[in-house]
Order: structure tokens, then C-alpha cells, then sequence
């Protein structure tokens, strides 16, 4: 008697194997991570074992891969593409014999069953991409096609012939009548990168990972697709030879393909090994080596070597047992996200995290994951509560992939109706906070940016050693003696919050840090102490204003003069006619554009930056008083103008340099920002876009007018 739990479970298992193995083998896009997909099959395999009545003939344990697709001719394979039986590593464990304790068992059957000692084997990467079958008649492609269910597969044959790595024809003197090859079409990372780019410029959807968009490239319709695809292949096995030698070893197979002209994988990474040892070996070398590769691997495949013990060991139902794959750690993983933070860098910028439910994956307990931007976020739709797919691949930081919309947390909708029940999301889509996690300041956004930052700057712990550091640094306040591993301390320590602290710091106090005798910390408060004499461009280069570069702290202290007037300019800014006129005032000034006006304007909006401003002052960080540059009368101060066409008298470099020279600004193309267009001979677009924005024409005449006595 089968106890009820373990029938009903076994049909909800095959249930969920038969709807993703569908979903990943016949429409090339899973909802679930590879990881899961096994973990199920194997829970499966295991109540099979238990209680062998279960088989199901059409047991997923039994099948190989999906049905072919009807849109598709069908081919049936003369012999069987087949599966590989999985082994796993459990990396959890520090003894890599012990890790090892599934392959230690393949080898051990093989070594019974052949009673050889050691096994020679054949190692390969496992490619993580889809099978295919490719059959030469005197050389010549005249066939290509899928796996399918292993034994009909779809007739692929035009779209194969546009991958460019495939030899249309083979090479050498040893061509056989009739060759019949397996191998792997797959897409290289980069391949991979640039198509979901430009799937992101047409708007259409991404890719999962190269493996999906490899089969899904492959099986299309129309084959002037495929061949903007870029796909690429990796030959592994013979299954058919007439009017040649077969050769007698794996390896032995592998040479006499490349030498005929068929991409196989370069020779260090399919070296030959004996016994379990070598078996390990490979697979830690090929683990190490994973990141590095053009191409995503998904483990090592291990063939007996020699092929008369290959058709001693023969087959099972759905796989050779001469082979087998050792799985390397899942990079993917599902997990539950049970809240959206933000995280404040260096610089300000705000990075959404997911914090997840702690689960393994890549070979550690993951329990954040970055989300990237806003935008990111918004794209992939994650929400508090949702499954998520986590990838950690090598040592980048592990990222949400997608969210599993099937496992969202629903609810009933309120009061929509009485006689029908909606549902919607428990959680609602993510927004970005308005303030700074840390500081509390407010959190901007520029339009042309993905990333928000804080606006705290100068008062946001977060950002506080990046700023000390800058403040320090030589083109700032040059405090000689300042460097990184002093600020951390400080900053740890709690000595300094704010720059003004700096200025308060005694000899006493940072003889006791480490690294630090009495005669440095005598040194540094000299120095300190100096730099409280300085400049106003330093001064304002220092203060670490987003955009604000040496050049442009160098204009703002000669055209503006005085740091009260550029923080005033921040007064009263939440008034848009306010903020407008301080916006031409700084534009006014030369080379500082719209956005580094909008950096200027959001830093001084800020009180904690202006008490930081203030609190150094007084201190007693003081400069000379600047000599405000004298720029004459500005009567175009604020002003945009376009030129279009020729002008009788002056030249286009003349007209700009009038123009800038009377506080005026020459933009490219015509806006709705702009107050003039001055329309020569031969005026083009530029005039038919400023008749029907309405914008003021003139010409020569009237920008002379204009120069003269303002707008
Ligand atoms: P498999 O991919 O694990 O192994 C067999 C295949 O390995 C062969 O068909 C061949 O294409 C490939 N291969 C790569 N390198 C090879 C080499 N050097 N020598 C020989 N073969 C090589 O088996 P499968 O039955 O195609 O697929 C099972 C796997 O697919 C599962 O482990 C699972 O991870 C994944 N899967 C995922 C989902 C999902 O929903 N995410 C669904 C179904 C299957």
C-alpha cells in the first residue's frame, strides 16, 4: 500500500515537471530557476525509488526533454538523442572528497561494472545551451535538427546553416560519406548582452539568459532572424559514421572533428584523467575557470574515454551510463523578498536592496540582493512579499532576476463589486522614499540620470568619509597628512561628523589613533590649521557639490563672488518663478549648463548643507575677498538663442561669441526653452520649428537691436 500523501504528491510533482519542462523546452521561457526544476525532479526520482508502482510510463523522470513543435517539419532520429544523468556536488562541505560523495559513487559503479582500475575519463564543460543534431552526406550539411523529445526532433536545417561558426561543408581528407554529429548551439555572454540591448531599444522583451535566447533564436520561423542572432556551437559527439574510421577513444573523436572543421572546444579544456581523483581535479579547475569563459557552462560532463567500454556500460531509458554531468552550484535560486531598503553609497546615490530570505545559491547564503535603480525595480516589478529569482554568478553582487508572478501574495479588491471578487497585489508597486534613509534629506532625481542620489552631501554619514576626503584633498583644502585610513578612523570613532569638526580636532586626541606619533599629530593640526586660509574656488570646490568640478568652482567664485550670494540664490526655490530666476542667474555664468545649475541649486537647497557652509566660516575658513569678474552690462543674461542660416555681416562664431559675451546662451536645436531664433540666409529646419513653436524670429539687424539694449 502507497500511503495517500506520497500518490498525491507524486501527481502534483509530475504535474509541475510536465508545465516547466513545457515552458522551458518547447516555448523557451522557464518561470523557474533551473535549481528548482531539479530539486522537484529529484524529489520525484526519489518517490519513485521508494515505491516503484508510481512510474508513470510518461513519468518526467523518464522523458527527455519536450514534444517538437508542430510549426516545425518533424526529423526522427536514427539514434536517440538522449539525456545526461545529473550528479551534485554539495558545496556546503569544506572536504572536497566529501563534497564529492555523488561522483565518488558514479565511479565506483564504473570501475565495478568494468572492472578497469582506474576508469580513464573524457571531461568537457557542460554547455549550457540546446542540442543538435547535424548530418553531412559527403561532406555537405544537409541537415540540422533538435532534440525534441529525443526521438523526433524539429527540422532546423536553414536556420542552423546561418550560424556562422558551422562549416557548410567539411574539411580535410578524411571526409566520410555520411557524418552524423552532436553538439550544443549556444550564444556567447557578449551575443547575449547585445541582443537584450537591442530588444530594449525596440521595446520587446528580454532574454532570461543566453540559453533561452539561444533556443529560441534557433527555433524560428523565419531564419533571416536566427542569422541576426550570432549563435554559436561546440561539437561532443558522434552518432553516425559510413566511409570511416570510428575513432577509439572520445578524445580521439573530438581531434578527428576539429581536424574535419567542426568548432570543438579548445584542447586544455577537455583534457583525459583517470580515477576519481582526476574526476575532482577537472571539475574544481573548470569551476575556477567558469567566470572567465565567453560562454555559460552549467557543470562538467565525464565520458569514458574508451569506446569499446562505452558499449559495455550502454544506456538506460533516457541516458547513457558510460556519462554523466556534475552540476556546479546553482547560480539561480528562488527566495521570498521580505522588504525593499535603500542604501546610501559613497557618493549619494540610493540603491534599492531587496533583503530575502536567506538561501543558497552560488556557493553561499545569500540574504540581499541589489535592485539597482528605481527604474529597475519599476521594469522587473518587485514587490514586498513576491518570489523572486536570485543570481549570484561568481563574485558579482547578487541580483534580483525576475519576480515568479504566479507566487504574488492576492487579496480581495475592495468594493468593486458585490457579485464578482477581484483580486490584486497585497503589496503595491515600489517608490522610491522621498527622503534619505540615513540623513533624512531630500532624495533627487535628474532626468537624464538612472540613479537618485541623497542631497545631504556634506551632512549624510553615508557619505561623510567621501566627503572628508575630497574636502582634504590637494585641488580642495590640500590639508596635508589626511588620508583615507585616517578619515575612516575619525569617522568611526565618532571624532568627526561634520567638516566643521576638522577644525576642532586637537593634537592630544590623534596622537592616540593608530599609526599616529605625537610629532604627525602635531604635523596635522598645523596643517589643518592652514588650510583654514584659502580661496573661494577652493573653498567651493571643496564643498563637494555634485557637478561642480575645479573649473566650474572657478567661475562661480569669479562671477558670483561671494558664497552668501550663492547660497541665497537657494532661497525660497520651491516657488518655480524663484527657482527659474536663480536657475538663469547661474546659467549666466559661463559653462555652467542646465544641469550643473540644477546640482548647484539642490545642494544650497539643503539647510544641513548651508549649516555646514556656515558652521565652517565660522571656524574660521576664510579667502580674499574675490574680484567679482567684470562682465559689463549682461542684456541677454538668461536668454536662449538659436542661429539658423548665413548672416550678411557677421560669421556664426562672431554672432555666439556677441551673444555669450551680452550674458546669453546659444543652444543647438530649437525648445520650447528658447527666446530667439536669429534666421539668416538659407535658414532651415531650425525656422520651420520656431514658426510653429511660435518662437521670436530675428535677423541680423534685430540681434544687433537685441546686443544693444536687451530683450
Ligand atoms: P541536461 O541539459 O542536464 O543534459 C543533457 C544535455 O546536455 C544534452 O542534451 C546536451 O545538449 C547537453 N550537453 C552540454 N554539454 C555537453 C557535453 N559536453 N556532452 C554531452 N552533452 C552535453 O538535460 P536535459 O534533459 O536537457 O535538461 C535537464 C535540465 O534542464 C535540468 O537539469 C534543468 O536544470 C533544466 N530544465 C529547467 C527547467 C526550468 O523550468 N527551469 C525545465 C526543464 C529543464
Amino acid at each position: 500500500m502507497i500511503p495517500t500523501d506520497d500518490i498525491q504528491r507524486a501527481a502534483a510533482l509530475r504535474a509541475l515537471l510536465n508545465r516547466y519542462g513545457r515552458e522551458y523546452y518547447e516555448l523557451d521561457a522557464p518561470t523557474v530557476p533551473d535549481a528548482e526544476y531539479d530539486r522537484l525532479m529529484r524529489e520525484l526520482i526519489a518517490l519513485e525509488a521508494r515505491h516503484p508502482a508510481l512510474r508513470a510510463p510518461d513519468s518526467p523522470t523518464l522523458r527527455v526533454g519536450g514534444a517538437p513543435l508542430a510549426a516545425f517539419a518533424q526529423v526522427t532520429h536514427a539514434v536517440p538523442m538522449l539525456s545526461l544523468n545529473n550528479v551534485f556536488s554539495d558545496m556546503q562541505v569544506e572536504d572536497p572528497s566529501a563534497r564529492h560523495a555523488e561522483l565518488s559513487q558514479f565511479d565506483e559503479r564504473i570501475a565495478r561494472e568494468l572492472a578497469v582500475l582506474p576508469v580513464e575519463y573524457a571531461v568537457e564543460p557542460k554547455f549550457d545551451g540546446l542540442a543538435i543534431s547535424l548530418l553531412y552526406r559527403d561532406g555537405v550539411l544537409v541537415q540540422a535538427a533538435t532534440r525534441g523529445d529525443g526521438v523526433t526532433g524539429e527540422e532546423v536545417t536553414e536556420n542552423v546553416r546561418t550560424v556562422k561558426r558551422l562549416p557548410l561543408r567539411l574539411t580535410g581528407d578524411n571526409v566520410p560519406a555520411l557524418l552524423e554529429v552532436r553538439g550544443e548551439v549556444l550564444m556567447f555572454k557578449a551575443d547575449f548582452e547585445r541582443l537584450n540591448q537591442a530588444q530594449d531599444a525596440l521595446g520587446e522583451k528580454r532574454f532570461a539568459n543566453p540559453r533561452n535566447a539561444a533556443a529560441g533564436s534557433l527555433r524560428q520561423l523565419d531564419s533571416r532572424i536566427t542569422a541576426k542572432r550570432r549563435l554559436s556551437f561546440y561539437a561532443y559527439a558522434i552518432a553516425r559514421i559510413e566511409g570511416a574510421v570510428w575513432p577509439e577513444t572520445h578524445q580521439a573523436e573530438m581531434d578527428w572533428l576539429a581536424a574535419l572543421g567542426l568548432p570543438v572546444v579548445e584542447h586544455a579544456l577537455r583534457p583525459v584523467v583517470s580515477g576519481l581523483a582526476g574526476l575532482i581535479g577537472c571539475y574544481e579547475a573548470m569551476l575556477a575557470r567558469r567566470p572567465s569563459l565567453p560562454y555559460d557552462i552549467d557543470g562538467v560532463v565525464y565520458k569514458v574515454n574508451r569506446r569499446d567500454e562505452q558499449d559495455r556500460l550502454g544506456f538506460v531509458a533516457r541516458a547513457p551510463r558510460f556519462a554523466v554531468a556534475h552540476k556546479f552550484p546553482a547560480e539561480e535560486a528562488l527566495t521570498v523578498v521580505e522588504a525593499i531598503e535603500e542604501q546610501v553609497g559613497r557618493t549619494g546615490a540610493i540603491t534599492p536592496v531587496a533583503r530575502l530570505t536567506p538561501v543558497f545559491v552560488g556557493g553561499v547564503t545569500v540574504t540581499n540582493a541589489t535592485l539597482h535603480n528605481q527604474d529597475e525595480v519599476l521594469r522587473k516589478d518587485v514587490r514586498v512579499g513576491d518570489t523572486v529569482i536570485v543570481r549570484r554568478a561568481g563574485d558579482v553582487i547578487p541580483e534580483v532576476v525576475s519576480v515568479v508572478l504566479d507566487k504574488r501574495p492576492m487579496r480581495e479588491a475592495a468594493g468593486v463589486d458585490l457579485f464578482s471578487t477581484s483580486l490584486e497585489p497585497v503589496s503595491p508597486p515600489y517608490r522610491l522614499p522621498s527622503q534619505c534613509p540615513v540623513c533624512g534629506s531630500h532624495i533627487v532625481k535628474q532626468e537624464d540620470e538612472a540613479v537618485a542620489r541623497c542631497s545631504g552631501g556634506l551632512f549624510c554619514s553615508a557619505q561623510r568619509k567621501q566627503a572628508l576626503w575630497h574636502f582634504a584633498s590637494r585641488r580642495a583644502m590640500d590639508i596635508d597628512g589626511l588620508g583615507d585610513k585616517l578619515i575612516d578612523q575619525m569617522v568611526e570613532r565618532g571624532m568627526v561628523h561634520t567638516l566643521a569638526d576638522l577644525y576642532r580636532l586637537d593634537a592630544e586626541r590623534l596622537a592616540g589613533m593608530e599609526r599616529m606619533g605625537q610629532k604627525s599629530a602635531d604635523n596635522l593640526v598645523a596643517a589643518i590649521e592652514a588650510s583654514k586660509h584659502t580661496s573661494l574656488a577652493r573653498f567651493i570646490y571643496a564643498l563637494g557639490i555634485r557637478n561642480v568640478g575645479e573649473a566650474t568652482a572657478r567661475d562661480l567664485a569669479r562671477h558670483i563672488g561671494d558664497i552668501g550670494a550663492l547660497m541665497a540664490l537657494a532661497d525660497g526655490i520651491d516657488d518655480p518663478l524663484v527657482r527659474g530666476r536663480s536657475l538663469d542667474t547661474l546659467m549666466a555664468v559661463p559653462d555652467i549648463g542646465p544641469v550643473v545649475a540644477e546640482s548647484i541649486l539642490d545642494f544650497f537647497a539643503e539647510a544641513h548643507n548651508r549649516e555646514v557652509v556656515d558652521a565652517l566660516v565660522a571656524v574660521g575658513v576664510h579667502w580674499p575677498q574675490e574680484a567679482v569678474a567684470d562682465s559689463g552690462p549682461q542684456p541677454l543674461a538668461g536668454k536662449t538663442l538659436v542661429l539658423t542660416g548665413t548672416l550678411p555681416t557677421l560669421s556664426r562664431d562672431e554672432a555666439k561669441a556677441l551673444i555669450e559675451a551680452a550674458g546669453g546662451k546659444v543652444a543647438g536645436s530649437v525648445s520650447g526653452k528658447t527666446d530667439y531664433v536669429v534666421a539668416g540666409e538659407a535658414a532651415g529646419s531650425k525656422l520651420d520649428k520656431a514658426q510653429a513653436l511660435g518662437v521670436a524670429i530675428v535677423d541680423e539687424v534685430g540681434l544687433l537691436a537685441l546686443l544693444e539694449r536687451g530683450a
